[in-house]
């Protein structure tokens, strides 16, 4: 059985709510929505409305009751946090399933290069369904697979147009309900299902991608795959999307793979690695 330090999660968040400014985060959050304008600006940390669906209903939530670290309730009744404002649209739903795929082992240059290719060609993403596959695929090749890409691509759009009246219908389901339903299309994983429910429809999620889960292990806050790490993890993080950013940029630019900068690093007091570093070197 996988350990979380509970603790060191709470001292994470807390640095990282006071760095929040060392990094881009909203800039990136309306780049990921499609930057089209105010009504898409998110606001992050807003909670649900009481309108919607409550799928804490069909899941049994398991941190119903529980309290935040402000000591105020939280989430009890089923509301779900959610990070934004804007307003749902089936456009916006079908362009980020589409780019959450793109995105797959590729950088985020030569994904929007293959995005905005695909959107010169097809202005209603949805019309990929009927789209010429060896166009597809040539529209796409900058950004790696494409054949697997196109297949991905198609195979969510048609079950989206024919399990849903309309794509933003996803979003009305209620979070866990839309999870499933997503990691149920054959290439749509965990964290390509979180990244939707965070950009297309304001959920606020924690998506464990590779960054994410090297300076969680290293923080020494849970050990594991990235699969175990978003699931007993990502239930005890309080800004689920923030984070996620956060610790994206943060793996990027200071907490590489190979040689990570910790004599610069905001965590560098917290942080498991980097304090059996220091130990081993002052035994030398
Ligand atoms: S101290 Fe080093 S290993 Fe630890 S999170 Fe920072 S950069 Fe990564």
């Amino acid at each position: 059985m996988l350990q979380v330090n509970t603790e060191k999660i709470r001292i994470m968040e807390d640095i990282i709510l006071k760095n929040r400014h060392i990094y881009p985060i909203d800039e990136f959050l309306k780049i990921k929505r499609g930057n089209k304008g105010e009504n898409e600006k998110v606001n992050l940390n807003k909670e649900l409305k009481d309108e919607g669906e409550d799928d804490t209903k069909e899941s049994g939530n398991k941190e119903r009751g529980t309290k935040d670290r402000r000591g105020n309730k939280g989430r009890k009744g089923g509301k779900e946090r959610e990070l934004s404002q804007i307003k749902v649209n089936d456009e916006i739903v079908v362009d980020i399933i589409v780019k959450t795929i793109l995105s797959q082992n590729t950088s985020d240059k030569l994904r929007d290069i293959a995005f905005e290719r695909l959107k010169g060609k097809y202005r209603n993403l949805m019309d990929l369904v009927y789209g010429d596959e060896k166009e597809i695929k040539r529209l796409i090749s900058v950004c790696g697979l494409p054949n697997v890409k196109t297949k991905r691509i198609k195979n969510a759009l048609i079950k989206i147009k024919e399990e849903l009246r309309k794509p933003s219908d996803l979003c009305k389901m209620g979070k866990d309900k839309a999870f499933r339903f997503l990691t149920s299309i054959n290439g749509i994983g965990p964290k390509s299902a979180e990244v939707i429910l965070a950009f297309a429809c304001g959920y606020d999620t924690f998506p464990v991608d590779t960054h994410v889960s090297r300076i969680i292990r290293r923080l020494g806050i849970s050990l594991g795959t990235r699969e175990k790490i978003h699931k007993i993890v990502s239930p005890h993080i309080e800004n689920k999307i923030l984070t996620h950013i956060f610790l994206i940029h943060h793996g990027r630019s200071v907490c590489r793979a190979k040689n990570p900068k910790c004599s610069i690093c905001i965590f560098k007091n917290i942080c498991d690695y980097h304090l059996s570093q220091m130990a081993l070197h002052s035994t030398r």
